[in-house]
């Protein structure tokens, strides 16, 4: 029998990171399965906490006498899957994560929320004795009882929500109607639901054309053998999602469930509407928007099998789904799939282990695989599966590449290109729409003095200021501190202040001094402060109700404009000079990103690219659109220089408030390293300031641990991290492994 659990306990503290061991009165043993989350007493104090039940044992390692009771279930039934403990157990071997944080992220909520329910009244007496109810109150005067018994009158059931509104009388006015034996009250549980699901036209199953039915059959074919990960590279407008939603068809026809994980709600709410209309309520969505109530009760209608797909961005792919066949990551090169908090997972690492765990299947999809897998899928890991053509357009994306220099030279100073302006001519004069695509907010770059060459920089990080025209501003993007525009510099006092470089509001500015009649939309962090704001932009342009979008990153993303027949990126090379080694192929997605959006219908689409080093192949491979020769030339680089796919990075940002202190510590630390990581063959590299070397008055440098092999990576955590931890406590060392932010 169960007599003992094994228990982590919901605190965060490193030092408690292990097991602990409670008895199972014999009142609880039927309600405690592995994953339940029960209540106990803790410490000296016999402190209320919560625990996770991870496993069970008959002889405790511990003096039986001293072995506390479990106090009973958690009051919230949030017991999780017995795999899916399994699986938090993996990821603090593979993120050097606390249990307890690992854990936690497989619950979307961590505070108690209510379970909402609905009530209906029902009524139990006929008309004619209700009616003489309703004479006998009208005597007495009672005139709630008798609004309420009118309304009752025109309905036999009817929820109580209705009734309290329409016949204006408080709930206790129908408690007495039900003590009198007039009405019975029933309450029956029900889901908060983010989405309304019956304002959304179903659709039907579109015919594969010939590439999309190999590909989908490929899947089918698989899905009855172990788990595989499939890896759609699918170029933009190939079709993807309908492969997608047709595999899924066939894995709910299984009965089984399946993930669909997208990199960010907000921006995708075409792919979330697509779903609903194919699978109707049988499809969930989580989101970080949603209220704790609403995540709530997503996760529950998934662990009760109320529903059957959930989409979500990265923290879905641990929905409880109880027979999982299919965990679909569409754009899985994107970087929100890798976590910026511990533990720091990548969804895609998680959601094969969890295959691998379930004999669940996954899907990759994207139309600019990352760099790692395409690699594994070339060498035989993955299985590799294509998508070459539109599929509902045969016209062929025109892409150009402007040299910006030689523009410069033929006298040209404005921000668009000759052949810019005159195809946003062409396209306004023809009434359709367009998109001016830059990667950076704001007005201007930065600011600085014209006589002695100051840079005004935000004071508590090493960041230029970014001039904002709309209230005359002065933004940090790191830290938010806002300050109001200087007239004079405050170095040498001169008043010739300049701003230099462009950002998506001068952008607008400028277009519409060119454009004056043409109708703008601008969709960057400045425009989308507010929760609906996303989706009322997106509505507008697709409305037709503007021209031209202007924005950043934001608009690159997966939309589907069928009106659209031209982006300008303004700047290609914004994105290229980042100090990242995978700048390049940063570049080379978004550009293939952004520029997909043209010519999604049967109107020609055209592209055009501002670039001022259009030799660079992240640029030439994306007038070409060529993914494949990008691949070839970036997986050179990758191996002459030793980055992944080829190495693994372990990155250690130390930080502290005193610089002085920091750098001494810094190489003092390093000294340590070096003692004990190249026996394992790491190689240490650093300690160098950090990309942004201050933020919020915190100095930080980065030292960069590289190594072949993932293990011997975990072998230098788990076996000396801890130590140096507590050795350089005054300054804060903060992990992260394989980044894909740069530090
Ligand atoms: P991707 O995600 O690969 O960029 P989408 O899934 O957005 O591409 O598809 C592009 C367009 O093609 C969408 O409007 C979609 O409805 C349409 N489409 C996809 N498959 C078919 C098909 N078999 N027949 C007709 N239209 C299709
Ligand atoms: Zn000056
Ligand atoms: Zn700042």
């Amino acid at each position: 029998m169960n007599k003992y659990a094994d228990i982590i306990v919901d605190i965060s503290h490193s030092k408690l990171d292990k097991v602990f061991q409670y008895h199972v009165p014999d009142n609880l043993t039927q309600k405690i399965v592995i994953g339940t989350v029960v209540n106990i007493p803790f410490g000296k104090g016999n402190k209320n906490l919560k625990g996770y039940v991870i496993g069970f044992t008959d002889k405790p390692n511990f003096d039986v006498d001293k072995i506390k009771d479990i106090t009973g279930v958690a009051s919230m039934n949030m017991s999780i899957e017995a795999h899916l403990i399994k699986l938090a157990v993996w990821m603090k071997e593979r993120y050097a994560c606390t249990i307890i944080s690992a854990l936690r992220t497989l619950v979307p909520i961590n505070k108690k929320v209510n379970e909402k329910t609905q009530k209906e009244i029902i009524r139990i007496i006929d008309t004619d004795e209700l009616k003489s109810y309703i004479k006998m109150w009208d005597s007495k005067n009672y005139k709630a009882l008798s609004r309420a018994s009118n309304h009752l009158l025109t309905c036999e059931r009817c929820k109580q929500s209705a009734i309290i509104k329409k016949a204006d009388v408080s709930p206790t006015v129908l408690l007495n109607l039900e003590k009198k034996g007039i009405i019975k009250i029933n309450s029956e549980r029900i889901y908060r639901e983010p989405y309304n699901v019956n304002n959304i036209r179903r659709s039907k199953n579109k015919l594969p054309n010939m590439e999309q039915q190999i590909v989908i059959n490929k899947v089918l074919s698989n899905l009855n053998k172990e788990s595989q990960v499939h890896l759609i590279h699918g170029i933009t407008g190939s079709g993807k999602t309908e492969v997608y939603m047709q595999i899924i068809d066939k894995v709910l026809e299984k009965g089984q469930q399946a993930i669909v994980l997208i990199p960010e709600i907000a921006l995708t709410p075409q792919t979330v509407r697509n779903f609903i209309s194919r699978f109707g309520n049988q499809v969930g969505v989580m989101h970080s928007k949603l209220s704790a109530g609403e995540k709530y009760d997503g996760w529950r209608r998934a662990r009760d099998g109320d529903i059957s797909i959930m989409i979500g961005p990265r923290s879905a792919v641990f929905t409880p789904f109880k027979n999982l066949g299919m965990i679909i990551i569409d754009e899985e090169h994107e970087m929100s799939y890798k976590s910026e908090v511990s533990p720091k997972y990548h969804a895609r690492e998680v959601a094969i282990k969890r295959g691998e765990m379930t004999g669940a299947h996954v899907v990759l999809g994207s139309a600019t695989p990352s760099l790692e897998s395409y690699y594994l899928a070339k060498d035989g890991k993955y299985t590799l599966l294509e998508l070459k053509e539109k599929a509902a357009s045969t016209n062929k994306l025109d892409v150009r590449v402007i040299d910006m220099r030689e523009e410069l030279i033929n006298g040209n100073k404005s921000i668009f290109s000759d052949t810019l302006r005159n195809e946003i001519q062409s396209k306004l004069f023809n009434k359709e729409q367009i998109i001016l695509f830059l990667n950076r907010r704001g007005y201007s770059r930065f600011i600085s003095c014209r006589q002695c060459g100051y840079v005004i920089k935000c004071d508590s990080c090493d960041i230029p200021y970014t001039y904002h025209a709309f209230g005359d501003k002065l933004i940090c993007h790191y830290c938010g501190k806002t300050i109001s525009m200087v007239s004079k510099c405050p170095s040498c006092n001169s008043k010739y202040i300049k701003q230099f470089g462009i950002g998506t509001e001068k952008v607008e500015s400028y277009v519409k001094k060119e454009f004056p009649t043409a109708r703008v939309l601008r969709m960057d962090l400045d425009t989308t402060t507010r929760k609906k704001s996303y989706d009322t932009i997106l509505g507008k342009f697709r409305n037709g109700e503007a021209d031209i979008l202007i924005g950043t990153q934001m608009v690159a993303k997966g939309h589907d404009f069928p009106d659209v027949t031209l982006v300008g990126v303004i700047a290609a090379d914004l994105s290229l000079y980042m100090s990242d080694f995978r700048a390049s192929e940063r570049t080379f997605q978004l550009l293939t990103q952004v520029t997909g959006r043209a010519g999604r219908s049967n109107l020609q689409g055209t592209a055009i690219i501002q670039s001022y080093t259009p030799e660079h192949y992240s640029i030439a491979k994306s007038k070409e659109q060529d993914y494949i020769g990008f691949y070839e030339a970036e997986i050179q680089y990758r191996q002459v220089m030793k980055y992944p796919p080829f190495s693994n990075l372990l990155v250690l940002l130390i930080q502290s408030t005193n610089e002085k202190e920091l750098i001494r510590r810094s190489y003092e630390l390093k000294n340590d390293i070096l003692l004990v990581a190249p026996r394992l063959g790491l190689e240490v590299i650093g300690p160098s300031p950090a990309n942004v070397s201050k933020i919020k008055n915190n100095y930080r440098r980065v030292i960069l641990l590289r190594s072949i092999g993932y293990k011997e990576l975990m072998q230098f955590i788990n076996r000396y991290m801890e130590r140096l931890s507590i050795k350089y406590k005054d300054i804060s060392i903060q992990m992260d492994i394989n980044p894909l932010i740069s530090y």
